[in-house]
């Protein structure tokens, strides 16, 4: 059943009950609330059989109180204004909360990606671009956008490639969007930083004994029960970070149906089916579920839902029987199903935290090519060098003598990985026992959304301050 307000309402709805919880100027509240600028625009896709297509496209700029806005680009028909609109808003919270200095932003083009060839694609994405540059809706200062749903790296080299073919002379072209390939300036890790981050907010939350025991779950995310909606760029990633950090898959739910397997799925041979067969459904060992919705419902402890939003309304919040729900997409449970989710006891790491990874990594990705230098390149050598001098030093002082593998070790250089991920790590172990903590205080009137709410009014609030705006 639909829900009965608005993908932004129930984003202003959830701020609302954060704003309450500060003492902030309701005027400011309302500055802080509104999206700044929305294009939304059309143009004509001629297909390769000939026919004419209108395409509907838009960009929403959430909020301008930091330069450049940032946020995805998504392919899908569900793609609407108000849709547009509150995932910039999350947006703006998100970079608030993970202290990236971008306002939020995001923009979409109503269309099933699935259903063009490539070349048309091309054609839509370059065209899109065409149409952002010249309403001054893309550029390193003003507007970066990233993949969402439905794109990827290929759709960020067309986009790259239309801004600096227009802009031949500005130095800095390639920061006009992230999540490039690398030879296009792209950053190592970025592909697989939102499921990254996903993975250590949940490693996180799990390891907090305090917040396990009133779920009746243990410390540790080794052994939790994981079911995963949505195996895109998110979803597998996810599932990958968390297999490897011991938790077992015990469900998947992708568009063409959902399956189980109580005693774990191997992600690997999961993956390896999907691309033989073109669909997960029919791996051995598994089951198959009767409907997508059903996978939803499975019995496990941990449920992260990595598809599209409003996967979990006031319908089926009831039958979730997940104790921990982690948020990688945007908006997949309903204000009204949060709620019922909370009455039950679940706990909810919020999307604009959860799913920040992508985000985080982005801005690494937007200084590198600022900077025109790879990170680590010019210290890896050096750090390479003064470590063996230390371990050098080490043995001539003692009877330690290092091994080979202990040199390779012991000696290693951070690379752009390492950095990336080192960057990713921290900001995500800080961000989350902050948003603990804030929740902590506030704890009669408080979840972790609210939390991190009240964490990112606070922030743009302060930047508002600094600028004389109800300082
Ligand atoms: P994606 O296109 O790579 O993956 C989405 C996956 O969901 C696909 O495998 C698709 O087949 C599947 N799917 C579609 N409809 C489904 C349904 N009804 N049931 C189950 N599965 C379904 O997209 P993505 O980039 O992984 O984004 C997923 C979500 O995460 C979106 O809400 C997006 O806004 C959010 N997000 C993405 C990033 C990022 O870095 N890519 C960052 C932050 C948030």
């Amino acid at each position: 059943m639909a829900e009965s307000i608005s993908f932004f309402e129930q984003v202003n709805r959830n701020f609302d009950k954060a704003a309450a919880l500060t003492s902030h100027h309701p005027d400011l509240l309302t500055l802080i609330k509104n999206c700044n600028s929305v294009y939304h625009f059309t143009f004509p896709l001629q297909r390769t059989d000939g026919t004419i297509e209108v395409i509907h496209a838009w960009r929403a700029e959430h909020s301008h109180h930091k330069l450049p806005t940032k946020g995805g680009i998504r392919y899908s028909l569900s793609v609407n204004e108000d849709e547009v609109v509150a995932l910039a808003a999350l947006m703006t919270y998100k970079c608030a909360v993970v202290d990236v200095p971008f306002g939020g932003a995001k923009g979409g083009i109503a269309i099933d990606s699935k259903k063009y060839s490539v070349q048309e694609l091309e054609r839509i994405t370059r065209r899109y671009t065409f149409e952002l540059v010249k309403k001054n809706f893309i550029g390193p200062g003003t507007d970066v956008p990233a993949p969402d749903f439905g794109t990827g790296p290929r759709e960020m080299a067309w986009i790259v490639d239309t801004y600096v073919a227009l802009a031949p002379d500005k130095l800095e072209g390639p920061a006009c969007v992230t999540g490039k390939p690398i030879a296009q300036g792209g950053i190592r890790g970025r592909s697989e930083a939102t499921g990254r981050g996903v993975a250590i907010a949940t490693r996180e939350a799990c390891d907090v004994a305090e917040d396990m025991q009133p779920l009746g779950l243990s410390r540790g995310v080794a052994g939790k029960r994981v079911v995963v909606q949505g195996l895109g760029n998110v979803g597998y990633h996810a599932a990958r970070f968390l297999e490897q950090a011991g938790a077992v898959l015990v469900g998947v739910v992708e568009f063409e149906g959902a399956i189980h397997n109580p005693k774990g799925l191997d992600l690997a041979q999961l993956w390896a089916h999907r691309h033989e067969t073109g669909s997960m459904l029919g791996l051995p060992g598994a089951t198959t579920l009767p409907s997508r919705e059903a996978g939803l419902e499975i019995d496990c402890d941990i449920l992260v839902p990595a598809a599209l939003e409003n996967q979990i309304t006031r319908e089926n919040a009831g039958r979730i029987k997940a104790k921990l729900v982690v948020e990688g997409a945007n908006g997949p449970i309903t204000s009204e199903a949060s709620e019922m989710l909370a009455e039950r006891g679940v706990l909810v790491l919020p999307d604009h935290f959860v799913n920040a990874g992508g985000v985080l990594v982005s801005y690494f990705e937007w200084l590198k090519n600022l900077r025109h230098v790879r990170l680590g390149r010019m210290e890896k050598r050096f750090e390479e060098g003064a470590f063996r001098r230390i371990l050098t030093a080490i043995e001539g002082a003692t009877t330690k003598h290092f091994s080979e593998g202990e040199v390779a070790d012991l000696t290693h250089g951070a690379d752009e990985a390492d950095l990336v991920n080192s960057g990713l790590e921290d900001t995500f172990v800080t961000a989350y026992h902050r948003l603990r903590e804030i929740r902590n205080q506030h704890r009669e009137h408080a979840d972790l959304r609210t939390a991190a709410f009240v964490d990112a009014i606070d922030k743009i609030a302060l930047c508002y301050g600094e600028m004389g705006i109800f300082p």
